[in-house]
């Protein structure tokens, strides 16, 4: 697997929403693309996206949004308008309850997207908000399922993914998932990414660029693992 990153495309879709959506926003929209467009990543469903960055509101203040994708969107073809801006600041005071049930939560990410057009913000939203990075990425790739679902497979994701990712065991997706998720990470403030069993990969950044390339590259680290083991169980 390999990075379709490119600077020309890259340049257009910056020609094409950065001045109606803002740079980051059309950076996110190229980088999710590119993501949709690798069956490998996202045929099992989904994966989603997000971008966090400062939007001004009604009044000319600056406001922190995240963007992250919206439910009814595929990665493939996704425009701005896919990828729902919310309250960062409220969302994140949310990392302060004790409990949020699935329904709440939902709620929540509802009453405070800044357009009441916006479809459903993904199930992972709070997820992506709790982590402080610029740029999320996270697909549910064959490679990560195919090594996680492996005998031994936890320890065959750390040989694959080395220092720089680390490995979380199963939660569903939701409230508890997300607090998790951003404890770990702010452990190991280095770490590029977060994989969790069974479930698939997180991958950050500072620009889309970084955080869609450590995906590759944690992808890439987790398909050789699989063929090296395939290799030796077709030995013995
Ligand atoms: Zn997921």
């Amino acid at each position: 697997m390999q990075s379709l990153w490119d600077d020309r495309e890259a340049a257009d879709f910056i020609a094409r929403y950065g001045e109606r959506w803002g740079e980051p926003l059309a950076l996110r929209v190229y980088t999710s693309r590119l993501i949709g467009r690798d069956d490998t990543l996202v045929l099992h469903g989904g994966g989603n996206t997000s971008v966090k960055a400062e939007v001004p509101d009604r009044f000319g203040e600056p406001r922190a949004v995240l963007f992250v994708k919206g439910s009814g969107w595929n990665l493939a073809d996704i425009e701005p308008e896919g990828l729902p801006g919310l309250d960062l600041a409220y969302l994140r005071r949310l990392r302060a309850l004790d409990a949020l049930s699935d329904e709440d939560m939902v709620n929540e990410l509802r009453t405070h997207l800044l357009d009441a057009r916006s479809p459903n913000p993904s199930i992972e939203t709070l997820l992506h908000a709790f982590l402080p990075h610029r740029f999320v990425d996270h697909s549910h790739a064959d490679a990560i399922l195919a090594l996680t679902n492996r005998e031994n497979g936890e320890q065959l994701v750390r040989d694959a993914l080395g220092n720089g990712g680390l490995v979380l065991p199963y939660v569903m997706p939701g409230f508890p998932l997300a607090l998790q998720v951003a404890a770990a990470v702010e452990q190991r403030p280095e770490a590029e990414g977060v994989l969790l069993m069974h479930h698939g990969l997180f991958t950050f950044g500072d620009t889309a660029r970084e955080s869609y390339e450590r995906h590759i590259e944690l992808v890439a680290r987790a398909e050789s693992r699989i063929q090296a083991a395939a290799a030796a169980d077709g030995e013995s």
